[in-house]
């Protein structure tokens, strides 16, 4: 007896090996430093966090990343990998007052916080282009709505 396994997959799994390799750790290096995946020369963000529409210097759409909460998540785990061994090293060696860790450790972690949200932003959508991750991929059928929940609750 045998078993045939068919697959819609098959067709989705060649058209990813014939599309042309992006480098990953570039694409990602561009982006940590703000600037478009692509081609490493337009920028990546008009405001803070803020992704502009599409990048000014190759036209490459900046719109379909879905960064959404991973880069608070890396920076919690970047800054608290940072800032939870040296509160405890200053803590063995020099046994400073309460006053002095508040002094020190709360404005490094939000100085720290702060400056690391935008490169690890930039570093993930960097990644989703190289991957071909959501809407990044030309030869997909369409990108992804805007998340409605409200308005596809109203349709149903
Ligand atoms: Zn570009």
């Amino acid at each position: 007896m045998s078993v045939q396994y068919t697959s819609s997959s098959g067709l989705e799994a060649e058209s990813i090996a014939a599309k042309p390799r992006r480098p990953v750790m570039s694409a990602m290096l561009r982006g940590s430093v703000c600037r478009c995946p692509a081609c490493g020369k337009g920028k990546l963000f008009k405001g803070y966090l803020t992704t502009v529409h599409a990048c000014e210097a190759c036209g490459e759409a900046m719109h379909h990343h879905r960064a959404d909460d991973a880069p608070p998540y890396f920076t919690i785990t970047i800054v608290g990998h940072i800032i939870v061994p040296g509160m405890l090293s200053v803590e063995l060696l020099y046994h400073p007052e309460l006053w002095v860790h508040l002094a020190l450790w709360v404005p490094l972690t939000i100085f720290l916080s702060l400056g690391l949200l935008r490169p690890v932003k930039g570093a993930l959508i960097g990644l989703q282009w190289a991957l071909y991750m959501h809407g990044f991929d030309p030869e997909a059928e369409e990108d992804l709505p805007e998340p409605d929940p409200a308005g596809r609750l109203r349709e149903e």
